[in-house]
């Protein structure tokens, strides 16, 4: 059985603070080995229900945020920038589950450091009209390769948030967020003991999860931070302006959806303030 492990790091119990998940800043060396330990507890308790391979793509910033060398069962590790499937690479329809480990929810909702893949840029993100956050629009990807994505940790916003595109998702709520900049947390030993027994419990009820169940042809709806956002995401094949800072994208194939929003996502860096 292969467990794909996406690992973000806004979502680990006890950070509330950019500083705290940016590399090159001095507490990120020890908020990093919290979010390893949480990383761990998602891999060890999957394990324990009988997960034999584990891939682990860290999507967090430049993304090399883990010590492979302490990554638990020996788990592959996926790391540095540009990639292609960007917080989905290296899943594909070998899996058998997904974890999404230490999420935050999406930029318009009340998370602890909420933000939807750029907060300098993207302003919301609707799924057939439904607000989603990093982890709706990573379904797409999952749903592409027909896994369903079965664990999620985070706090209490991200959970809710996973569970409307992914219904019957294990969340390990490891914090309640308070604002965008303060969270109530699971003492660190806690929240992994917690995330330890839900994946355990959403790998051994495997055979009852589903890959989410998202209507064919989907439709992104993007609102961006200007208008001069929007207009460049337009430069991209299949999207279409719908307001001063909307955009709309719709397709049946739900990778080739999630590649042109990240193609959004990326172009726009370079004008994003
Ligand atoms: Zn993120």
């Amino acid at each position: 059985m292969k467990v794909f492990v996406s690992s973000d790091m806004e979502g680990t119990a006890g950070v509330v603070d950019w500083a705290q998940c940016l590399p090159g800043e001095p507490e990120h060396e020890h908020y990093r080995g919290l979010l390893l330990d949480e990383v761990n507890a998602a891999i060890q308790g999957a394990a324990d229900a009988g997960a034999e391979e584990f891939l682990v793509n860290d999507s967090h910033s430049s993304m090399h945020n883990l010590r492979p060398d302490q990554l638990a069962h020996r788990a592959r590790y996926l790391s540095g920038r540009h990639k292609p499937m960007y917080m989905m690479q290296g899943l594909d329809a070998s899996y058998d589950a997904v974890f999404f480990v230490s999420y935050h929810g999406s930029m318009s909702s009340s998370s602890t450091l909420s933000h939807t893949y750029n907060p300098r840029a993207v302003a919301e993100v609707r799924l057939d009209g439904a607000v989603v956050g990093e982890a709706g629009i990573n379904a797409l990807v999952a749903q592409g390769y027909d896994v369903p994505v079965v664990l999620v940790t985070g706090d209490d916003v991200t959970a809710e948030e996973t569970s409307r595109v992914c219904p019957g998702v294990h969340a390990a709520v490891v914090k309640h967020s308070v604002s965008r900049f303060a969270a109530e947390s699971l003492h660190p030993h806690e929240a992994c003991e917690l995330i330890r027994s839900k994946a355990h419990q959403a790998v051994a009820t495997l055979g009852e999860a589903r890959p989410p169940a998202i209507t064919l042809p989907a439709t992104l709806e993007v609102d961006w931070r200007n208008p001069d956002l929007a207009e460049m995401a337009t430069w991209v094949e299949g999207v279409e302006r719908s307001g001063t800072t909307g955009v709309a994208m719709t397709d049946d194939d739900p990778l080739r959806l999630y590649r042109r929003f990240v193609t959004t996502v990326l172009l726009t860096r370079g004008i994003a303030e």
